[in-house]
């Protein structure tokens, strides 16, 4: 870790969440380190889906260039059988319980993934065959990647129309997944000496009193942080989600979730200010 003069001074430079190829980003780990610095971060966290398999290259990335790499991962997690998504921060990734649920994860994942191309084929799509080029990729599967998989098989015309017609909540090829719920979740990223984040909190589909109950059971639960700024969140979100970190005193944190310098609406870097009166995440790690 560099030297406390250098941390950024509120949240200008800070991006704590973004994805590698590791999960469904498009740039390698050393790619992106090497954008988010030119693009002006000094802190980012690599927080791929259910893996942290791209950190030790990012490390190496980030070694030669002033930027201060944390240690992240976004893991999916259910609370109350809705799909929600824990950012762990400033983890050690070697630690035994995290390692252990996150292999867990994967598992579920590619049975997950065996399920939907079972339903692309009940829809006369060649589910096999997707199911084969899936197996090559590296790394933890996610719907993108069955996605591009159908983009590339000119069955679809891009992303966007294969989760509309297959693969978003509720559509044919859609399968629920019971992730682990989101105390464990919690207790891993805690075991292994992180801070918990509850990402994009107002992208969830709930209800404003579900979502206090939400960030109420986070906090009981050793959450200690709300992604207050989110690239993936609606332009108006921002205000409620640091009214949502008030109430609960929690820390905040901003993150891009960049995925693919080819989508603009959610570049490296380039986020709101951190409301000045919600302690920074970074201020207790
Ligand atoms: P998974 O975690 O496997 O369910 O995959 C979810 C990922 O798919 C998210 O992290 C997004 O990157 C992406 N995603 C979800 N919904 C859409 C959508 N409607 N269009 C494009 N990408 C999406
Ligand atoms: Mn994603
Ligand atoms: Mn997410
Ligand atoms: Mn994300």
């Amino acid at each position: 870790m560099m030297a406390e003069a250098s941390r950024p001074v509120g949240s200008a430079g800070v991006d704590l969440h973004v994805h590698s190829d590791r999960s469904d980003g498009t740039l390698t780990p050393g790619q992106l380190v090497e954008r988010a610095a030119a693009a002006g971060v000094q802190m980012l966290a690599l927080t791929d889906h259910d893996t942290t398999d791209g950190l030790a290259a990012a490390r190496t990335a980030a070694a030669a260039l002033d930027l201060e790499l944390v240690d992240g991962v976004e893991i999916s997690a259910s609370w109350r059988s809705q799909t929600v998504h824990v950012l762990g921060l400033w983890i050690d990734p070697a630690a035994p319980a995290l390692r252990e649920g996150l292999a867990r994860l994967a598992r579920l994942r590619h049975e997950r993934l065996a399920g939907m191309c079972m339903r692309l084929r009940r829809l006369r799509l060649p589910g096999t065959e997707l199911a084969a080029a899936l197996r090559e990729l590296p790394g933890v599967p996610t719907r993108t990647h069955l996605a591009a998989a159908l983009v590339r098989a000119g069955l679809v015309r891009d992303i966007g129309d294969a989760f509309r017609r297959y693969l978003g909540h509720g559509r044919p090829a859609y399968q629920r997944t019971l992730w682990p719920p989101m105390e464990e979740v919690v207790g891993w990223i805690r075991s292994a000496g992180g801070h918990a984040a509850l990402a994009h909190p107002m992208r969830y589909r709930m209800s404003s009193g579900a979502r206090r109950q939400l960030v109420a059971a986070f906090t009981d639960q050793g959450g200690t942080a709300l992604e207050v700024v989110s690239g993936s969140h609606p332009g108006q979100a921002l205000e409620a989600a640091a009214e949502l970190a008030r109430q609960y005193s929690l820390s905040g944190t901003v993150g891009s979730d960049f995925h693919d310098p080819a989508l603009p609406w959610n570049p490296l870097g380039r986020l709101a200010k951190l409301p000045p009166d919600i302690e920074p995440l970074w201020a207790r790690a």
